[in-house]
């Protein structure tokens, strides 16, 4: 819900009765703005926060078309609608009022009472639909990413990837993926105990944070093992960037309670070429396979892949 207020709007060619609307409006304190045309209603829909809208079917105003162009308008799909009528309205026309969105249908000249209890009844569904979508925003939140770090969690890094993976293929862009996991963790646990190890997380996710681009995909997908994926970047790229974020954690001082804990990453990194068709298992597989190798090879080292070229495919019609 708009702060303060509820901001209601009226449409009516019949400046009498948009003035007869706001008086009445003014009584529950909601602000009115008024619309004599449908490019004052689109204009005022545009500028303001409206929370409901009376709309009226009378000629010359086409009260259903400008309802049908607000339901258009991303921000007001939902938005509590009334529509009024001079003429006695018959059954269709009901239907038809309830088609294009309106709760109500009211015949000029209203009846107080009952217009007062339209408005109110559409301000306070706007308000519940405003807390519902604020609740869903933050389960969304919830649901996407990982407590400790703020960073996206395993599900929605995977549903990022999804979509990088989708749309590289579309512009047949090359892309790399990191796999990163932080050395002998479970010792720095044990030496530090599990709030230094968690704040270890914290630091490691918020640096990768601050140094990747925005358009890199950044999630922890298990306890201190991190994925990120780097939307058109070719090998060297991959190469350049897996190694500045390995010198990056060996280099930043990641003090613990005023004690400096040594923290060090192994990469495995996976380049995957332009036109490239796989799996994210595939990627993940052969990606954590080099991180294997990082680890065997003594760790704090990157261990660059890349995806086999015959994985390519033809593209006979230019539309596979
Ligand atoms: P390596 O160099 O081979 O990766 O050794 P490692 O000790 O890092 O790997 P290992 O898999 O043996 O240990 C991972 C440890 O990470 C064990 C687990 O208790 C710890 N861990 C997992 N999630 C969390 C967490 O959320 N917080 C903390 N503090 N520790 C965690
Ligand atoms: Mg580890
Ligand atoms: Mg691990």
């Amino acid at each position: 819900m708009t702060e303060g207020a509820a901001q209601i709007l009226v449409v009516d060619d019949n400046m009498d009765h948009n003035c007869l609307l706001a008086e009445l409006v003014s009584l529950f304190n909601y602000e009115t703005f008024c619309a004599t045309t449908q490019e004052e209603a689109v204009r005022l829909l545009e500028e303001k926060g409206i929370d409901a809208a009376v709309i009226t079917i009378d000629d010359p105003l086409n009260g259903f078309q400008i309802a049908q162009h607000i339901k258009s308008m991303e921000k007001y799909k939902d938005l509590p609608l009334a529509f009024t009528t001079s003429d006695d309205f018959d059954y269709p026309t009901l239907m038809e009022a309830q088609y294009y969105g309106g709760m109500f249908l009211h015949r000029k000249p209203y009846d107080d009472v009952e217009l007062l209890a339209t408005l109110s009844s559409m301000v306070r569904v706007k308000m519940l639909q405003d807390e519902l979508k604020e609740r869903m925003q933050e389960l969304d939140h919830l649901a996407s990413t990982d407590v400790l770090t703020g960073i996206y969690n395993r599900r929605m890094f995977f549903i990022r990837v999804a979509e990088e993976m989708a749309r590289a293929r579309r512009n047949e862009s090359p892309y790399c993926m990191l796999y990163m996991d932080i050395d002998h963790f479970k010792s720095i646990n044990d030496t530090h105990g599990h709030l230094a190890g968690d704040f270890i997380l914290r630091s490691f996710a918020q640096l990768v944070d601050q140094t990747k681009r925005k358009s890199d995909v950044f999630g922890r997908i298990g306890g201190e093992e991190f994925v990120i994926l780097l939307p058109d970047a070719g090998y060297e790229d991959g190469v350049m960037i897996a190694e500045r974020v390995r010198a990056t954690i060996e280099e930043t001082d990641i003090n613990w309670v005023g004690k400096r804990i040594p923290v060090t990453i192994s990469i495995g990194m996976l380049s995957v070429p332009a036109q490239a068709v796989t799996t994210a298992d595939e990627l993940m597989k052969l990606a954590d396979e080099a991180l294997y190798e990082a680890k065997e090879g003594g760790r704090n080292r990157v261990v660059p892949r890349e995806l086999e070229a015959t994985e390519a495919v033809a593209r006979p019609f230019g539309f596979l």
